[in-house]
């Protein structure tokens, strides 16, 4: 069975008018979309999302931008997801990220960076759980 991992267009991509072209990056790099949806998030439930960031200095900025727009939630599948999802992001800071990765082309900061994906497969459990439903899930 393909892999599964979780992903967010971020408010900043959104915002921007960059849903559709991100759709279509993640489409044409073979992933499956399992499920989708549009919706804006509370302060708190974006500090549960981040849990593991409690500690960072970052923490109350990234928790006010991810909860300051509309977002897209995703579980998307395929072979290798994880790993091939990472790759097309690019790395977290857009001035380091490679050509042609997802960061580099609609990303404009280290912290409104276009894009979430799941580091790994603990991670990825945990995330789709957080804001996915088993029902959702066909
Ligand atoms: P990712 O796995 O590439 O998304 O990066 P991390 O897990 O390290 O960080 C989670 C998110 O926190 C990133 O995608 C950014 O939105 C934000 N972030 C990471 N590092 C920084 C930073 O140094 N400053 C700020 N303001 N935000 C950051």
């Amino acid at each position: 069975m393909a892999q599964r991992t979780f992903s967010i267009i971020k408010p900043d991509a959104v915002r921007n008018g960059a849903t559709g072209a991100i759709l279509a990056e993640i489409d044409k790099a073979g992933f499956q979309i399992v499920a989708i949806k549009k919706q804006s998030i509370s302060k708190q439930q974006a500090e549960g999302f981040y849990y593991v960031h409690r500690e960072r200095p970052f923490f109350d900025a990234l928790t006010t931008f991810m909860s300051s727009g509309p977002l897209v939630l995703m579980v998307l599948g395929k072979e290798n997801a994880i790993a091939d999802l990472r790759k097309l992001m690019g790395a977290t800071n857009p001035a380091n990220a490679e050509e042609g990765t997802i960061r580099k082309k609609f990303a404009a900061s280290i912290q409104e960076n276009a894009i979430h994906g799941s580091d790994g497969e603990e991670t990825a459990a945990f995330e789709i759980g957080y804001w996915f439903a088993g029902y959702e899930l066909i």
